[in-house]
């Protein structure tokens, strides 16, 4: 058995058909771990779809009606390029609550890995890249909101640039700078001059010469080059959760697993080895290991051109799980 669960339903599966998208891949991952003797079915854990109200701790109503009542404008279904049905918000719905429950898993047993989610390009007001709402915004917000977390940081190693969680976590304003005045003398004080805040830092490292095009800024991007290979790779992936790390604590990692920064993705222009992903995975472990941060999975896109490698990607983030916690 695995020291850690594994979130999973089969109601993950996204009901798009003939698509890039490999919507069969969670339940290939599924299978692969319990044929390879990786996992037993008593590891897995079935999740429940997330409620509207934990969703609507990140999306707009308005957006939220939209979907549930599919009455999204043909431009909006265009950007989610996914096509649009009930049951695909289901299954949105089903992954969002599947992040939740890893999230709480990995407070209790240091990781939770979802076999799914991972939907980084839903924005508050819309879907778009396959994603249409933000399953681990939503996780981190319902966290906050149960007060079992406060501060938490995002890792998001999929190659394409997580420009929703960026936009969702931007930093929140300054707060405006109270001057010391004769009516409130206690502020002149040392008063530390106000920073920016913000509860949920962001780390992205991502092909720069790749979706998506508007990039908004996370706490930490790193634009990698084209055709960038595994050392170079892991050594911009210390550099910047060594720098986030410096800059912010926080009470749970979001591990955002894409396995497209493979050299055989036909959505990506990195160039890494299935050997270097691995690494990859093992390294954040590590890291969250060795701080006592808690860290959920997330898996994110994968467009090889085998499926069978995709699912080896992401099979081995578990197998590196195993590893680094067992
Ligand atoms: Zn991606």
């Amino acid at each position: 058995m695995l020291p850690f669960k594994l979130v999973y339903s089969d109601g993950y599966c996204l009901p798009i058909g003939e698509h890039v998208f490999p919507a069969e891949k969670y339940r290939r991952i599924k299978q692969r771990l319990l044929d390879a003797g990786i996992a037993q079915a008593e590891d897995f854990l079935e999740p429940e779809p997330a409620s509207d109200s934990d969703v609507l701790l990140v999306h707009g109503a308005a957006y939220v009606y939209k979907l549930q009542t599919g009455t999204l404008s043909a431009r909006e279904e265009l950007q989610l390029e996914i096509p649009y049905s009930p049951e695909l918000v289901h299954a949105f719905w089903l992954a969002a609550g599947g992040s939740i429950l890893a999230a709480r898993r990995a407070l209790q047993e240091g990781v939770g890995i979802n076999i799914g989610g991972g939907f980084h390009h839903a924005f508050p007001d819309h879907g778009e890249g396959f994603c249409m709402i933000h399953d681990v915004a939503v996780a981190i917000r319902r966290l906050q909101k149960d007060k079992k977390i406060v501060r938490a940081m995002t890792v998001d190693c999929d190659v394409h640039q997580g420009n929703g969680t960026a936009a969702i976590f931007r930093k929140k304003q300054p707060v405006a700078l109270v001057l010391p005045s004769s009516s409130a003398p206690t502020l002149a004080r040392a008063t530390p001059l106000p920073r920016e805040e913000t509860d949920v830092f962001t780390i992205s490292l991502h092909q720069e010469n790749n979706y998506p095009s508007w990039k908004p800024p996370s706490s930490v991007d790193v634009n990698l080059p084209d055709g960038m290979g595994d050392e170079q790779y892991l050594a911009w992936l210390d550099n910047a959760v060594s720098s986030g790390l410096r800059q912010f604590q926080h009470d749970l990692l979001c591990y955002v697993a894409g396995a497209d920064p493979y050299r055989e993705d036909q959505l990506g222009g990195l160039n890494l080895s299935i050997e270097g992903l691995k690494k990859r995975d093992e390294f954040v472990f590590r890291v969250a290991r060795t701080r006592g941060i808690p860290v959920m999975v997330t898996l994110a896109g994968g467009y090889a051109r085998k499926v069978e490698d995709t699912v080896t990607i992401h099979c081995n983030t578990v197998i590196a799980a195993r590893e680094v916690f067992g």
